[in-house]
């Protein structure tokens, strides 16, 4: 029997991250409990000497300025800072016992069931300091710390921890470096920006959804502002060429070369890993999970009586649900075909996995299972052939670098989205749009510039 607890559980899990629901959830008990309010006259003359008697001693002693002034909020401040010295604390607890093998036997594991890998210590408390500067957290009496908060201060003490070892950066592209559908703006703060990071000995990539096979003219079209920039930097050819492009999440692999001044291709068999080179060169397969996932968008579509409304679109490694002109689909409707797309899949996969090899000798290995990513794009749907996890992981073996050396800024971490499944490889940011990027980098190229100066 289906609870009333399961279904909301279902329709509102998608929409939640477990852990800075957990921070909030600390957060909001300072806010009830120390955010004082004013009192009228408590220990006026009307007020009864019996009533004195049993008043709270912080409400007649402390009336002049309880909830008012610079003294509770300094106050507040501490409190908020106790609360995420705790979390600090209880992330490193739950880094040691990653190193130990025994992640589920850490304090945060039982806390938050949910919660995955951390590849650096969060320095939460100084970035609150900060936030709350830019923020004013701690002044607010009648808003408590918000999802929006808590996401700044995480992104501020990740990127504070990862500016000592940090050697590569990838990026989503939509809402990420530039508008949604858009091409990269050549007066956008964020060409100077990489063009920075490329300087200190960073390698940079663009892990995006959008698949062009072999057509690095069309990654140059959305990426136009930035190789303009490329293009007139004083930069080393070497510094430009460590620069990537990732695209269909891992199916196409594109390097700057700076001699033409365009991107090339880089062959799959140079980057590929046997395991994924299984899955990828078998077009038969790939061919069957798109026609289930192509099946599923299509019932989708007929149930919601969205047909006329959207066209399904079929292409080598994705099949997607796009809206017609003129035509807007609600984030409910994105997630509902982005959920359904998942579960056929999911359950494809599972299926396949128990049913019988096709032939009877024992030693047959089973067919691969290929990796997909059913995501809410923000005006579309796309269920793409792999998913970031791979693409940054191929990358990440590539060039050498580790989980403590890599951070992934994307602005789809929800379970809808492509970029959640980059946290299993990787250090994290999360944005809402370009300008938080160009918040974080600048944040970044502080700390990596400070870090110069010092040696
Ligand atoms: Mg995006």
């Amino acid at each position: 029997m289906t609870s009333l607890y399961s279904i909301n559980y279902h329709t509102r899990a998608h929409k939640r991250d477990a852990f800075i629901e957990f921070i909030k959830s600390l957060l909001l008990n300072p806010f009830v409990l120390h955010t004082r309010p004013s009192f009228l006259a408590a220990d006026s003359e009307e007020t009864p000497e019996w009533e004195k008697k049993f008043a709270p001693a912080t409400r007649t002693q402390k009336n002049s300025h309880c909830g008012e002034g610079e003294e509770t909020q300094d106050e507040n401040v501490k409190r908020y800072c106790e609360v995420l010295q705790c979390v600090e604390e209880l992330i490193y607890d739950h880094i040691l016992h990653q190193r130990q093998n025994l992640i589920e036997l850490s304090r945060l594991s039982a806390l938050v069931p949910s919660i995955g890998r951390f590849f650096t210590p969060l320095p939460l408390r100084n970035s609150f300091i900060r936030q709350d500067a830019k923020r004013a957290i701690a002044a607010r009496r009648s808003v408590p710390p918000s999802f929006n908060d808590i996401r700044a201060v995480l992104n501020d003490a990740q990127v504070t921890a990862i500016s000592s070892t940090v050697k590569l950066m990838t990026f989503d592209g939509d809402m990420t470096l530039y508008a949604d559908g858009a091409n990269f703006p050549p007066t956008s703060s964020l060409v100077r920006l990489l063009i920075t990071l490329l300087h200190h000995g960073l390698h940079i990539a663009v892990v995006t959804a959008a698949g062009y096979p072999n057509s690095p003219a069309k990654y140059e079209t959305r990426l136009a502002g930035l190789l303009t920039g490329f293009r007139s930097s004083s930069l080393p050819a070497a510094a430009l060429e460590r620069f990537y492009v990732m695209g269909g999440e891992c199916n196409y692999l594109f390097r700057y070369d700076a001699a033409r001044g365009h991107l090339v291709g880089v062959a799959p068999e140079v980057y590929e890993p046997e395991a994924v080179r299984r899955w990828s060169t078998d077009e038969g397969l790939i061919a069957g999970v798109l026609d289930v996932a192509e099946g599923a968008l299509r019932a989708g579509a007929s149930e919601m009586k969205l047909e006329g409304k959207v066209d399904v679109l079929r292409k080598g490694r994705a099949v997607g649900v796009v809206p017609k002109d003129g035509v807007r689909l609600t984030r409910e409707t994105l997630d509902e075909f982005a959920l359904t797309a998942q579960r056929a899949l999911t359950s494809h996969s599972l299926a396949q996995s128990r049913s019988p090899p096709a032939t009877t000798t024992t030693t047959s290995t089973p067919p691969p299972t290929v990796p997909f990513c059913a995501f809410n794009g923000g005006s579309d749907v796309w269920v793409d052939i792999g998913n970031k996890l791979i693409g940054v992981q191929m990358l990440q073996a590539f060039l050498g670098t580790k989980g403590w050396e890599t951070l992934h800024v994307g602005d789809q971490f929800l379970s809808t989205g492509n970029d959640i499944s980059t946290r299993t490889a990787c250090c994290t940011a999360w944005v809402t749009n370009p300008e938080e990027t160009a918040e974080i980098l600048t944040e970044l190229c502080s700390l990596l510039g400070a870090g110069e100066g010092g040696k």
